[in-house]
C-alpha cells in the first residue's frame, strides 16, 4: 500500500536519503526539520507512518509521537537516533515509538522495520465514531447497534475513512489507498462507493457521518460540516 510518510529529520543528508528512497518505493513523503513543523504537519495531515529523529534543533522528536499517543492516535512511528545507548532505546519505546533505528542504517533495514511496524499495527481494533462502531478484525460495522452489511470494498473504504476520521481525504488519496495506484485516476469509483456507503451508513439517520467537502474530498466525522 502506498503510504503517506512524515520524516522529521534536521540532517539534510539523512532527510534527503529517506525522501528519495521512500519516494522511490512509491510512498508520498513530507520532510520537516524541526519539532514545531512536525506538530503542524501532524495536525494538518493524517500520516500512515512517522520517522522521527530525536535530536532536533528545538527538542526531542519523540515529543510529537507522545502527543499523538495522548490524543489516542496509533500512527506507527519509528524513532531514528544517533544515540545508541540502551537506556535511550528503552525510553524511545516507552515514548510511544513502535521501533527505533540507530544511525547510520541501511535503507534495506529501514524498509524491513517499516514493513514490521505497519503490519503489526492495524490502527485500532475497534473504532467508534458517534453511534458507528467498526470491528476491524471481524470486518463488521454497526450503527446504532444494528449491523450494516458491507461488501469487502465498502468495508475497506469505511475503514480508511474511520482510521483518518476528521481529516479531509481527497479522491486521489482515497483511490491510492483503497484501490491501489494502478487504477485510472479519471475513474469515478470513489464517488460511486461513497454513495454506496452513505446509503448504508447514513440513510435514515439524523446525523450523517460522511461529509462532502467541496473541491477537497470527503471526511468522516460526527460533527456537521
Ligand atoms: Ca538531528
Amino acid at each position: 500500500m502506498r503510504m503517506r510518510i512524515l520524516v522529521v529529520e534536521d540532517e539534510p543528508k539523512i532527510a534527503g536519503f529517506l525522501d528519495r528512497g521512500l519516494t522511490g518505493e512509491g510512498h508520498r513523503v513530507d520532510v520537516v526539520t524541526d519539532l514545531a513543523a512536525a506538530r503542524l504537519a501532524v495536525a494538518v495531515e493524517a500520516y500512515d507512518l512517522l520517522l522521527v529523529d530525536r535530536m532536533l534543533p528545538d527538542g526531542d522528536g519523540l515529543a510529537v509521537v507522545r502527543e499523538l499517543r495522548r490524543q489516542g492516535a496509533r500512527t506507527p512511528a519509528i524513532c531514528l537516533t544517533a544515540r545508541d545507548r540502551i537506556e535511550e532505546r528503552v525510553e524511545g519505546l516507552y515514548g510511544g515509538a513502535d521501533d527505533y533505528l540507530v544511525k547510520p542504517f541501511e535503507f534495506e533495514e529501514l524498509l524491513a522495520r517499516i514493513a514490521a511496524v505497519t503490519r503489526r499495527t492495524p490502527l485500532a481494533d475497534r473504532i467508534e465514531i458517534a453511534d458507528l462502531s467498526i470491528d476491524i478484525a471481524a470486518h463488521r460495522a454497526f450503527r446504532a447497534g444494528r449491523e450494516i452489511p458491507l461488501t469487502a470494498q465498502e468495508f475497506a473504504l469505511l475503514r480508511y475513512f474511520a482510521e483518518h476520521r476528521g481529516h479531509v481525504l481527497s479522491r486521489t488519496r482515497i483511490l491510492d489507498a483503497v484501490w491501489g495506484t494502478t487504477h485510472d485516476p479519471r475513474t469515478n469509483v470513489v464517488d460511486v462507493y461513497v454513495s454506496y456507503l452513505r446509503a448504508k451508513i447514513d440513510k435514515g439517520f439524523d446525523t450523517p457521518l460522511i461529509h462532502t467537502v467541496r473541491g477537497a474530498g470527503y471526511v468522516l466525522e460526527a460533527q456537521a460540516r
